[in-house]
Protein backbone atom coordinates (compact mmCIF):
# COMPACT_ATOMS: atom_id res chain seq x y z
CA UNK A 1 0.00 0.00 0.00
CA UNK A 2 1.58 3.42 -0.90
CA UNK A 3 2.54 6.18 2.03
CA UNK A 4 -1.29 7.63 1.72
CA UNK A 5 -0.51 9.21 5.31
CA UNK A 6 2.89 11.28 4.16
CA UNK A 7 0.93 12.59 1.47
CA UNK A 8 -2.50 13.74 3.97
CA UNK A 9 -0.26 15.07 5.68
CA UNK A 10 2.16 17.18 3.74
CA UNK A 11 -1.21 18.65 2.76
CA UNK A 12 -2.69 19.46 6.11
CA UNK A 13 0.35 21.34 6.73
CA UNK A 14 0.71 23.09 3.56
CA UNK A 15 -3.18 24.31 4.33
CA UNK A 16 -2.56 25.54 8.03
CA UNK A 17 0.12 27.38 6.54
CA UNK A 18 -1.64 29.31 3.86
CA UNK A 19 -2.52 32.74 5.00
CA UNK A 20 -5.03 33.17 2.05
CA UNK A 21 -7.41 30.13 3.17
CA UNK A 22 -7.17 31.20 7.03
CA UNK A 23 -8.53 34.51 5.78
CA UNK A 24 -11.29 33.17 3.42
CA UNK A 25 -12.03 30.87 6.26
CA UNK A 26 -12.78 33.20 8.61
CA UNK A 27 -14.70 35.83 6.20
CA UNK A 28 -17.10 33.12 5.47
CA UNK A 29 -17.28 30.94 8.69
CA UNK A 30 -18.55 34.62 10.54
CA UNK A 31 -21.05 35.12 8.18
CA UNK A 32 -22.14 31.65 7.80
CA UNK A 33 -22.98 31.37 12.09
CA UNK A 34 -24.56 35.15 11.91
CA UNK A 35 -26.66 34.35 8.84
CA UNK A 36 -27.91 30.73 10.39
CA UNK A 37 -28.82 32.11 14.42
CA UNK A 38 -30.75 34.79 12.64
CA UNK A 39 -32.97 32.69 10.38
CA UNK A 40 -32.89 29.79 13.02
CA UNK A 41 -34.22 33.02 15.42
CA UNK A 42 -36.71 33.81 12.60
CA UNK A 43 -37.72 30.72 11.97
CA UNK A 44 -37.96 28.84 15.90
CA UNK A 45 -40.41 26.14 14.36
CA UNK A 46 -36.91 24.69 12.83
CA UNK A 47 -35.80 22.97 15.22
CA UNK A 48 -38.99 20.71 15.79
CA UNK A 49 -38.82 20.34 12.11
CA UNK A 50 -35.47 19.09 12.33
CA UNK A 51 -36.10 16.76 14.95
CA UNK A 52 -39.11 15.05 12.27
CA UNK A 53 -36.63 15.08 9.65
CA UNK A 54 -34.35 12.76 11.67
CA UNK A 55 -37.40 10.91 11.96
CA UNK A 56 -37.80 10.80 8.65
CA UNK A 57 -34.31 9.60 7.28
CA UNK A 58 -34.56 7.00 9.91
CA UNK A 59 -37.46 5.46 8.63
CA UNK A 60 -36.41 5.90 4.89
CA UNK A 61 -32.70 4.46 5.16
CA UNK A 62 -34.80 1.34 6.91
CA UNK A 63 -36.42 0.79 4.17
CA UNK A 64 -34.11 1.94 1.83
CA UNK A 65 -34.30 -0.44 -1.22
CA UNK A 66 -37.87 -0.59 -1.58
CA UNK A 67 -38.01 3.25 -1.78
CA UNK A 68 -35.60 3.04 -4.71
CA UNK A 69 -37.44 0.77 -6.53
CA UNK A 70 -40.59 2.83 -5.90
CA UNK A 71 -38.90 6.16 -6.91
CA UNK A 72 -37.31 4.47 -10.55
CA UNK A 73 -41.02 2.99 -11.09
CA UNK A 74 -42.60 6.74 -10.50
CA UNK A 75 -39.63 8.15 -12.50
CA UNK A 76 -40.33 5.71 -15.24
CA UNK A 77 -44.41 6.45 -15.16
CA UNK A 78 -43.47 10.04 -15.52
CA UNK A 79 -41.72 9.07 -18.81
CA UNK A 80 -38.14 9.83 -17.49
CA UNK A 81 -35.41 6.72 -17.11
CA UNK A 82 -34.13 5.56 -14.12
CA UNK A 83 -30.94 3.44 -13.49
CA UNK A 84 -29.37 1.90 -10.44
CA UNK A 85 -26.03 2.36 -10.40
CA UNK A 86 -23.60 -0.15 -8.73
CA UNK A 87 -20.33 1.54 -8.35
CA UNK A 88 -18.87 4.56 -9.60
CA UNK A 89 -17.51 2.72 -12.34
CA UNK A 90 -21.31 1.87 -13.17
CA UNK A 91 -22.56 5.44 -12.97
CA UNK A 92 -19.89 6.62 -14.72
CA UNK A 93 -20.61 4.30 -17.81
CA UNK A 94 -24.46 4.92 -17.59
CA UNK A 95 -23.70 8.65 -18.21
CA UNK A 96 -20.95 8.40 -20.67
CA UNK A 97 -22.71 6.46 -22.72
CA UNK A 98 -25.64 8.80 -22.51
CA UNK A 99 -23.58 11.65 -23.16
CA UNK A 100 -21.09 10.29 -25.97
CA UNK A 101 -18.71 12.79 -26.88
CA UNK A 102 -18.62 15.96 -28.68
CA UNK A 103 -21.20 17.45 -26.41
CA UNK A 104 -21.65 20.82 -24.52
CA UNK A 105 -22.83 20.00 -20.83
CA UNK A 106 -23.55 22.39 -18.44
CA UNK A 107 -23.08 20.98 -14.42
CA UNK A 108 -24.67 22.27 -11.71
CA UNK A 109 -22.88 21.61 -7.90
CA UNK A 110 -23.70 17.58 -7.15
CA UNK A 111 -21.31 15.92 -4.42
CA UNK A 112 -22.77 12.78 -5.48
CA UNK A 113 -21.10 13.60 -9.24
CA UNK A 114 -17.53 14.71 -7.49
CA UNK A 115 -17.85 11.42 -6.05
CA UNK A 116 -17.64 9.47 -9.30
CA UNK A 117 -15.44 12.16 -10.94
CA UNK A 118 -17.58 12.62 -13.76
CA UNK A 119 -16.80 15.76 -14.98
CA UNK A 120 -13.27 14.66 -15.65
CA UNK A 121 -14.58 11.23 -17.19
CA UNK A 122 -17.20 13.22 -19.62
CA UNK A 123 -14.03 15.70 -20.36
CA UNK A 124 -12.22 12.59 -21.20
CA UNK A 125 -14.49 11.61 -23.69
CA UNK A 126 -14.65 14.51 -25.67
CA UNK A 127 -16.96 16.92 -24.09
CA UNK A 128 -16.79 20.35 -23.21
CA UNK A 129 -18.27 20.32 -19.65
CA UNK A 130 -18.38 23.93 -17.58
CA UNK A 131 -19.76 23.46 -13.90
CA UNK A 132 -21.75 26.73 -13.55
CA UNK A 133 -22.50 27.04 -9.83
CA UNK A 134 -19.58 29.87 -9.29
CA UNK A 135 -17.44 27.85 -6.50
CA UNK A 136 -17.23 25.17 -8.66
CA UNK A 137 -16.43 27.31 -11.76
CA UNK A 138 -13.41 28.74 -9.40
CA UNK A 139 -12.50 25.14 -8.61
CA UNK A 140 -12.67 23.83 -11.98
CA UNK A 141 -10.50 26.73 -13.29
CA UNK A 142 -8.24 26.31 -10.45
CA UNK A 143 -7.92 22.23 -11.26
CA UNK A 144 -8.16 21.41 -7.38
CA UNK A 145 -10.62 19.54 -5.48
CA UNK A 146 -13.31 21.38 -3.79
CA UNK A 147 -13.20 21.94 0.16
CA UNK A 148 -16.86 22.18 1.11
CA UNK A 149 -19.77 20.49 1.24
CA UNK A 150 -21.65 23.53 -0.13
CA UNK A 151 -19.57 26.52 -0.62
CA UNK A 152 -16.83 24.21 -2.85
CA UNK A 153 -14.33 27.14 -3.00
CA UNK A 154 -14.71 28.36 0.47
CA UNK A 155 -10.97 28.85 0.77
CA UNK A 156 -10.61 31.04 -2.13
CA UNK A 157 -10.82 34.76 -1.02
CA UNK A 158 -11.90 37.23 -3.13
CA UNK A 159 -8.35 38.77 -4.60
CA UNK A 160 -7.83 35.28 -5.79
CA UNK A 161 -11.10 35.49 -7.62
CA UNK A 162 -10.08 38.43 -9.40
CA UNK A 163 -6.28 37.47 -10.67
CA UNK A 164 -8.11 34.16 -11.69
CA UNK A 165 -10.87 35.53 -13.45
CA UNK A 166 -8.35 38.57 -15.24
CA UNK A 167 -6.23 35.24 -16.58
CA UNK A 168 -9.11 33.42 -17.50
CA UNK A 169 -10.78 36.50 -19.87
CA UNK A 170 -7.60 38.77 -20.30
CA UNK A 171 -9.15 41.67 -19.18
CA UNK A 172 -8.04 42.78 -15.90
CA UNK A 173 -11.03 42.01 -12.62
CA UNK A 174 -11.00 44.11 -9.45
CA UNK A 175 -11.42 42.27 -6.78
CA UNK A 176 -14.90 43.32 -6.59
CA UNK A 177 -17.18 40.63 -5.66
CA UNK A 178 -19.99 42.14 -7.53
CA UNK A 179 -17.87 42.25 -10.29
CA UNK A 180 -16.49 39.26 -10.34
CA UNK A 181 -19.70 37.80 -10.07
CA UNK A 182 -20.84 39.98 -13.27
CA UNK A 183 -17.59 38.64 -15.30
CA UNK A 184 -18.91 34.81 -14.63
CA UNK A 185 -22.48 35.80 -15.76
CA UNK A 186 -21.05 36.91 -19.02
CA UNK A 187 -18.93 34.11 -19.28
CA UNK A 188 -21.76 31.15 -18.60
CA UNK A 189 -24.21 32.57 -20.44
CA UNK A 190 -24.27 31.86 -23.75
CA UNK A 191 -22.77 28.05 -22.24
CA UNK A 192 -26.70 27.70 -20.64
CA UNK A 193 -28.04 28.29 -24.65
CA UNK A 194 -25.64 25.91 -26.46
CA UNK A 195 -25.76 23.09 -23.90
CA UNK A 196 -26.49 19.76 -25.61
CA UNK A 197 -26.81 18.03 -21.65
CA UNK A 198 -27.46 19.82 -17.96
CA UNK A 199 -26.24 17.36 -15.41
CA UNK A 200 -27.31 18.10 -11.82
CA UNK A 201 -27.62 16.39 -8.53
CA UNK A 202 -30.92 16.42 -6.04
CA UNK A 203 -30.95 17.42 -2.27
CA UNK A 204 -33.53 14.80 -1.51
CA UNK A 205 -36.04 12.44 -3.94
CA UNK A 206 -39.59 11.84 -3.06
CA UNK A 207 -40.36 7.84 -3.91
CA UNK A 208 -44.15 8.38 -4.73
CA UNK A 209 -43.74 11.30 -7.10
CA UNK A 210 -40.42 10.67 -8.74
CA UNK A 211 -39.99 14.21 -7.97
CA UNK A 212 -36.41 15.63 -7.48
CA UNK A 213 -36.04 18.49 -5.34
CA UNK A 214 -32.81 20.67 -6.51
CA UNK A 215 -32.23 23.72 -3.77
CA UNK A 216 -30.01 26.74 -5.16
CA UNK A 217 -29.32 30.09 -5.20
CA UNK A 218 -28.10 31.53 -8.19
CA UNK A 219 -30.32 30.35 -11.03
CA UNK A 220 -27.45 27.83 -12.56
CA UNK A 221 -29.31 24.68 -11.53
CA UNK A 222 -32.71 26.00 -12.59
CA UNK A 223 -30.93 26.61 -16.29
CA UNK A 224 -28.68 23.18 -16.46
CA UNK A 225 -31.70 21.31 -15.68
CA UNK A 226 -34.56 23.65 -17.52
CA UNK A 227 -33.23 24.53 -20.63
CA UNK A 228 -30.67 21.91 -22.73
CA UNK A 229 -32.88 19.12 -24.43
CA UNK A 230 -31.78 16.55 -22.37
CA UNK A 231 -31.85 16.61 -18.67
CA UNK A 232 -28.98 13.99 -16.29
CA UNK A 233 -29.51 13.72 -12.55
CA UNK A 234 -27.15 11.47 -10.45
CA UNK A 235 -28.32 10.87 -6.86
CA UNK A 236 -27.01 9.28 -4.18
CA UNK A 237 -29.52 6.13 -2.94
CA UNK A 238 -29.76 7.67 0.29
CA UNK A 239 -31.60 10.75 -0.87
CA UNK A 240 -35.10 8.67 -1.65
CA UNK A 241 -37.64 9.22 1.16
CA UNK A 242 -41.23 8.44 0.95
CA UNK A 243 -43.76 11.21 0.46
CA UNK A 244 -43.81 14.37 -1.33
CA UNK A 245 -43.81 16.52 1.86
CA UNK A 246 -41.58 14.66 3.37
CA UNK A 247 -39.43 15.79 0.99
CA UNK A 248 -40.42 19.46 1.63
CA UNK A 249 -39.45 19.22 4.92
CA UNK A 250 -35.82 17.68 4.37
CA UNK A 251 -35.69 20.77 2.24
CA UNK A 252 -36.60 23.20 4.72
CA UNK A 253 -34.24 21.59 7.10
CA UNK A 254 -31.18 21.69 4.56
CA UNK A 255 -31.77 24.69 3.21
CA UNK A 256 -31.77 26.08 6.70
CA UNK A 257 -28.75 25.04 7.88
CA UNK A 258 -26.75 24.80 4.47
CA UNK A 259 -26.91 28.68 4.22
CA UNK A 260 -29.20 30.56 6.97
CA UNK A 261 -31.22 32.37 4.48
CA UNK A 262 -34.13 31.08 2.24
CA UNK A 263 -33.03 30.11 -0.77
CA UNK A 264 -33.61 31.93 -3.82
CA UNK A 265 -34.91 28.60 -5.82
CA UNK A 266 -36.35 25.35 -4.68
CA UNK A 267 -36.97 23.17 -8.28
CA UNK A 268 -38.99 20.49 -8.03
CA UNK A 269 -38.35 18.10 -11.21
CA UNK A 270 -40.85 15.44 -12.21
CA UNK A 271 -40.07 14.28 -15.45
CA UNK A 272 -39.52 15.79 -19.07
CA UNK A 273 -40.71 18.67 -20.17
CA UNK A 274 -44.53 18.65 -21.77
CA UNK A 275 -47.33 19.74 -22.88
CA UNK A 276 -51.21 18.50 -23.06
CA UNK A 277 -51.98 22.61 -25.17
CA UNK A 278 -53.66 20.58 -28.42
CA UNK A 279 -56.32 18.40 -28.04
CA UNK A 280 -55.42 17.09 -24.78
CA UNK A 281 -52.51 14.95 -26.25
CA UNK A 282 -49.56 14.89 -24.00
CA UNK A 283 -46.09 15.78 -25.75
CA UNK A 284 -42.76 15.75 -24.30
CA UNK A 285 -40.13 18.46 -24.66
CA UNK A 286 -41.58 21.70 -24.72
CA UNK A 287 -39.32 24.16 -23.64
CA UNK A 288 -37.27 22.12 -21.25
CA UNK A 289 -36.15 19.34 -21.61
CA UNK A 290 -37.22 16.16 -24.06
CA UNK A 291 -35.24 13.81 -21.72
CA UNK A 292 -34.89 13.17 -18.19
CA UNK A 293 -32.31 10.63 -16.53
CA UNK A 294 -31.77 9.43 -13.38
CA UNK A 295 -28.98 7.43 -12.18
CA UNK A 296 -29.21 6.54 -8.73
CA UNK A 297 -25.64 5.61 -7.20
CA UNK A 298 -25.20 2.83 -4.35
CA UNK A 299 -21.45 2.57 -4.03
CA UNK A 300 -21.10 1.15 -0.53
CA UNK A 301 -24.71 2.70 0.61
CA UNK A 302 -26.79 -0.12 0.79
CA UNK A 303 -24.52 -2.14 2.38
CA UNK A 304 -24.08 1.27 5.00
CA UNK A 305 -27.63 0.89 5.61
CA UNK A 306 -27.28 -2.75 7.01
CA UNK A 307 -24.05 -2.12 8.83
CA UNK A 308 -25.48 -0.55 12.82
CA UNK A 309 -22.05 1.41 13.31
CA UNK A 310 -21.93 3.92 10.93
CA UNK A 311 -25.54 3.84 9.36
CA UNK A 312 -26.19 7.25 10.75
CA UNK A 313 -23.87 8.65 8.18
CA UNK A 314 -26.83 8.30 5.77
CA UNK A 315 -29.14 10.59 7.20
CA UNK A 316 -26.40 13.44 6.24
CA UNK A 317 -28.62 16.08 4.54
CA UNK A 318 -25.08 17.70 3.37
CA UNK A 319 -25.84 21.38 4.72
CA UNK A 320 -22.39 21.30 6.00
CA UNK A 321 -23.22 22.97 8.97
CA UNK A 322 -20.80 20.91 11.04
CA UNK A 323 -18.22 21.95 9.05
CA UNK A 324 -18.84 26.05 9.73
CA UNK A 325 -17.75 24.49 13.14
CA UNK A 326 -15.12 21.74 13.24
CA UNK A 327 -12.17 24.04 14.85
CA UNK A 328 -10.01 21.47 12.53
CA UNK A 329 -11.51 22.39 9.27
CA UNK A 330 -11.48 25.88 10.55
CA UNK A 331 -7.74 25.93 9.30
CA UNK A 332 -7.46 23.17 6.94
CA UNK A 333 -10.58 23.28 4.76
CA UNK A 334 -11.06 20.69 2.63
CA UNK A 335 -7.96 19.18 3.00
CA UNK A 336 -9.34 17.61 6.15
CA UNK A 337 -11.07 15.00 4.18
CA UNK A 338 -11.32 13.17 0.88
CA UNK A 339 -14.04 13.53 -1.04
CA UNK A 340 -16.14 14.66 1.36
CA UNK A 341 -15.22 16.48 4.27
CA UNK A 342 -14.71 16.53 7.82
CA UNK A 343 -15.45 14.12 11.12
CA UNK A 344 -18.85 12.85 8.99
CA UNK A 345 -16.46 13.14 5.81
CA UNK A 346 -14.48 10.60 7.49
CA UNK A 347 -17.16 8.00 7.65
CA UNK A 348 -18.42 8.37 4.48
CA UNK A 349 -14.60 8.04 2.77
CA UNK A 350 -14.87 4.84 4.54
CA UNK A 351 -18.30 3.61 3.02
CA UNK A 352 -18.23 4.84 -0.54
CA UNK A 353 -14.36 3.55 -0.53
CA UNK A 354 -15.53 -0.10 0.87
CA UNK A 355 -13.84 0.71 4.12
CA UNK A 356 -16.31 -0.97 5.80
CA UNK A 357 -16.65 -3.51 4.05
CA UNK A 358 -12.56 -5.22 3.79
CA UNK A 359 -11.34 -2.49 1.16
CA UNK A 360 -7.93 -2.16 3.45
CA UNK A 361 -6.76 0.94 0.69
CA UNK A 362 -10.31 2.74 1.62
CA UNK A 363 -10.11 1.61 5.41
CA UNK A 364 -7.02 3.60 5.27
CA UNK A 365 -7.53 6.35 3.80
CA UNK A 366 -10.50 6.93 6.07
CA UNK A 367 -8.96 6.34 9.24
CA UNK A 368 -6.42 9.35 8.20
CA UNK A 369 -9.50 11.39 8.09
CA UNK A 370 -10.41 9.62 10.83
CA UNK A 371 -7.70 10.22 12.94
CA UNK A 372 -7.41 14.00 12.22
CA UNK A 373 -10.79 14.54 14.08
CA UNK A 374 -10.58 16.07 17.64
CA UNK A 375 -14.33 14.06 18.68
CA UNK A 376 -14.78 17.41 20.15
CA UNK A 377 -18.29 17.05 19.64
CA UNK A 378 -19.26 20.24 18.16
CA UNK A 379 -20.84 18.94 14.87
CA UNK A 380 -23.22 16.97 16.68
CA UNK A 381 -24.49 20.02 18.09
CA UNK A 382 -24.75 21.54 15.04
CA UNK A 383 -26.07 18.95 13.44
CA UNK A 384 -29.25 19.21 12.52
CA UNK A 385 -30.08 15.89 12.40
CA UNK A 386 -27.94 15.34 15.33
CA UNK A 387 -25.47 12.79 13.91
CA UNK A 388 -23.76 11.46 15.99
CA UNK A 389 -20.19 12.33 14.43
CA UNK A 390 -17.79 11.42 17.18
CA UNK A 391 -19.35 8.16 18.22
CA UNK A 392 -18.90 6.87 14.63
CA UNK A 393 -15.41 7.87 14.42
CA UNK A 394 -14.12 6.03 17.28
CA UNK A 395 -15.73 3.14 15.77
CA UNK A 396 -14.32 3.89 13.02
CA UNK A 397 -10.83 3.58 14.67
CA UNK A 398 -11.59 0.87 16.37
CA UNK A 399 -11.83 -0.88 12.40
CA UNK A 400 -8.60 0.53 11.61
CA UNK A 401 -6.92 -0.89 14.88
CA UNK A 402 -8.49 -4.42 14.30
CA UNK A 403 -7.31 -4.14 10.50
CA UNK A 404 -3.61 -3.03 10.96
CA UNK A 405 -2.48 -4.20 14.06
S1 LIG B 1 -23.36 15.66 9.41
FE1 LIG B 1 -25.13 16.93 10.00
S2 LIG B 1 -24.32 19.04 9.98
FE2 LIG B 1 -22.83 17.79 8.86
S3 LIG B 1 -23.42 17.98 6.70
FE3 LIG B 1 -24.46 16.15 7.52
S4 LIG B 1 -26.48 16.85 8.22
FE4 LIG B 1 -25.21 18.69 7.95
Amino acid sequence: MKNIGEEYAKRLTAAIRNKRIKMALERAIASYRKNVEEELARFPHTLQLAEEVRMIKEASISKMEELVKQAMDSIKDLKGEAYLAKTENEARRIIGELAGSGRTIVKSKSLTSEEVGLREYLEELGNKVYETDLGELIIQFLGIKPTHLINPSIHVPREDVAELLTRVTGKVVPPEISREVEVVRQLLREKFVEADIGISGANVVAAETGSLVVIENEGNARLSTGFPPIHIAIVGVEKVVQTFSEAMKVAEVTWRYATGRTPSYVNIISGPSKTADIEKTVTYGVHGPKEFHVVFLDNGRFEAAENPLFREALYCLRCGACLYECPVFALTAGEFGEKYFGGIGAVWTAIISGGITGNLEGLASAALVGYTCLTCGRCKVKCPVKIDIPNMIIELRKVAVEKFT
